[in-house]
């Protein structure tokens, strides 16, 4: 198949230059589409045959249900039943934007979109370019991130040609996207609302508007333990992963400098490809030929937003082993370290 790459201004384009992108969606192929959070992989999320090709394209496991994106509050209630008032209050605060909500399931939603569950996941995407698509398209877009299964999820259109160049019909190419992780998963089917996956929205934001929130014990564990099995059924695959061993490691930064320094030159003393994923603040630390900054530590948004460009970057290099500075576990810091943590295979060191 070939992959045609259209590049769209986010900031300034017309619906026609979508229309090619609409017309694929119509007949049931992929097109793959910028969102604020990373790039989705989307699809008719009413049509099985499409969700299948979805899964087919990322060498998904078919068990692990797709977010089905929406342009405004109608497309909630065509896919979802069982709407509360405190759903509504959080789609008020957070819609658009990064923030996907899971109800029990309407009929027309095929049990390939929702990996057998009889629950479906809904966001309404804040980027431009994919409310257009949505809207032009008339269609509702199940997009799961467009990355292959297992790989870190694309937060450039390159990303996405990397991994999909000649799986899918199209890719909207409209550059980085702004936040670079994938949305927080809220589970509404439950009194109080259960954090399946942390995202950009925390978990006080959710707290304030909700009244409560709860979060899933096996994302909040430190570890996965075999006895606690995740609610997002994506959430039990290894995620996010480069190919390299990746510890990380934890402590003040010249401690945390001097274990890494002194991990690297063993490594490069037996041959064996080192690289630091360091911050702005610490890079000069480090003895090592492949030192990258993720971002700034005054900014944890630099941090989300360069995280998985960098998990990428290491496969490029053929890092064979990768040591990453640790953040803190706070606000945006919980996904931040639940996506790293998971990159690293939880393999942490504390100095
Ligand atoms: P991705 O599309 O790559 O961002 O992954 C979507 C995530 O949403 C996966 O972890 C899924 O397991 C989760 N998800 C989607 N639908 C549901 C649902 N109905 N119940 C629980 N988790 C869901
Ligand atoms: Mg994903």
């Amino acid at each position: 198949m070939k992959t045609v790459v259209k590049k769209i201004n986010p900031g300034r384009f017309q619906d026609v230059e979508l229309q090619e992108a609409c017309c694929i969606l119509q007949e049931g192929g992929l097109v793959a589409f910028p969102t604020e959070t990373v790039y989705g992989l989307g699809g008719d999320a009413l049509s099985q045959g499409a969700s299948d090709k979805i899964y087919h394209a990322k060498g998904r496991p078919s068990d692990n249900p797709l977010i089905v994106h929406i342009a405004d509050l109608k497309g909630l209630y065509d896919l979802a039943s069982d709407v509360s008032p405190k759903a509504l209050r959080l789609a008020e605060e957070f819609w658009p934007g990064p923030l996907t909500m899971i109800f029990p399931k309407k009929e027309n939603v095929p049990m390939a979109t929702t990996g057998g569950l009889h629950t479906v996941a809904v966001r309404m995407p804040s980027h431009p370019v994919a409310r257009g698509l949505i809207r032009c398209s008339g269609i509702y877009i199940a997009a799961p991130s467009a990355n292959l299964s297992g790989r870190p999820s694309p937060t450039k259109a390159e990303h996405v040609i990397e991994d999909m160049d000649g799986r899918i019909d199209m890719i909207l190419d409209s550059g980085p996207v702004g936040i670079g992780i994938e949305s927080t998963i809220l589970d509404m089917t439950a009194d109080v609302p259960l954090i399946l996956r942390p995202g950009y929205i925390t978990e006080d934001m959710v707290r304030e508007v909700a009244g409560g929130v709860s979060i899933d014990p096996a994302v909040a564990a430190k570890m996965p333990k075999e006895n606690v099995v995740a609610k997002a059924p994506g959430m039990k695959y290894r995620h996010y992963a480069p190919h390299g061993q990746m510890v990380i490691v934890e402590g003040k930064p010249e401690a945390v400098a001097k274990k890494i320094n002194d991990l690297v030159k063993e490594k490069e003393s037996r041959q064996r490809k080192a690289a630091v994923i360091a911050t702005e603040e610490t890079k000069e630390m480090y003895d090592c030929k492949e030192v990258y900054s993720i971002g700034s530590r005054k900014s944890e948004g630099s941090i989300a937003a360069g995280m998985y460009g960098i998990l990428r970057q290491m496969d490029t290099i053929g890092a064979e082993f990768i040591f990453a500075e640790s953040f803190a576990e706070d606000t945006l810091g919980q996904a931040i370290m639940n996506r790293m943590l998971k990159a690293a295979g939880y393999h942490r060191i504390k100095v």
